[in-house]
């Protein structure tokens, strides 16, 4: 089945009210020169959601990097999945590298916020991925098939075939470090063959999976072009409007 390629610009902890605006204003002048024909959206912080909400173009998918899974209480520093749907807030970045490396994320915290992200009808872009250790210890499948499933313990069939994941080797990660598009693709692949054996064919045949790690407009032709591959999540070269946009055409 054919499904429809989707890239997230993940922002991180770049930009503020201003530099957000330069981005906006410039971004939406060159969209009105092609039309694009992938999903597309940006992952930016808080403090920047109102703002992509007021200057929302129609097919603009907002997206944040984070949420947490209780729907209120006493949670000093985090912020609800109900207040993220104020800000038009469609998808959710689960899993990032930074975040279990640097915050603790840890597999059992991420599956419960893809439980209340599918109660809530928030897609969740679920991120995984093995280090350069693993890798060049041939851990990668094992790594990633341990991720995914502990992540989607208890997730139904239907909300996987809605589910968005994310490849991202993490020594691709802002290295500049490219996986080949071959690399990328047999990872993806047994990704969905991994989706296959946990669900069944014709949700494997749904989920989209992304490659994320260093994608820049002259490398994402290739990494798009494999059959597994259905977009991509794009830190540095989705901080610059015309980057952003020649990743899109
Ligand atoms: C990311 O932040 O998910 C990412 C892939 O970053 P970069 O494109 O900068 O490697």
């Amino acid at each position: 089945m054919e499904r429809k390629k989707i890239i997230i610009g993940n922002w991180k902890m770049y930009k503020n009210i201003e530099e957000t605006q330069f981005f906006l204003n410039e971004f939406n002048k060159l969209l009105k020169t092609k039309t694009i024909k992938y999903d597309y959206g940006i992952a930016a912080s808080f403090t920047n959601l109102p703002l992509l909400k007021m200057n929302k173009t129609s097919a603009l998918i907002i997206a944040a990097q984070n949420c947490h899974y209780e729907t209120e209480g006493a949670y000093t520093g985090e912020i609800s999945i109900k207040m993220l749907k104020d800000m038009m807030v469609s998808h959710v970045i689960i899993g990032h590298s930074e975040r279990r490396m640097y915050f603790n994320e840890v597999d059992e915290t991420i599956n419960k916020k893809l439980h209340s992200l599918f109660n809530a009808n928030i897609i969740p872009i679920l991120c995984c991925g093995e280090t350069l250790n693993q890798y060049e210890n041939k851990k990668t499948n094992e790594v990633i098939k341990n991720q995914i499933k502990l992540a989607l313990k208890n997730i139904k069939a239907e909300n996987i075939a809605k589910l968005v994941i994310a490849y991202e080797p993490i020594w691709a990660i802002g290295t500049g470090k490219i996986a080949t598009a071959q690399q990328a693709q047999t990872v993806c692949k047994m990704i969905r063959e991994f989706i296959s054996e946990l669900y069944n064919k014709n949700v494997a045949e749904q989920v989209r999976i992304q490659y994320g790690g260093s994608v820049k407009p002259d490398n994402i032709k290739l990494i798009l072009s494999e059959p597994d591959i259905d977009g991509a999540l794009v830190g540095g070269a989705s901080l610059v409007p015309q980057s952003f946009f020649d990743l899109l055409i």
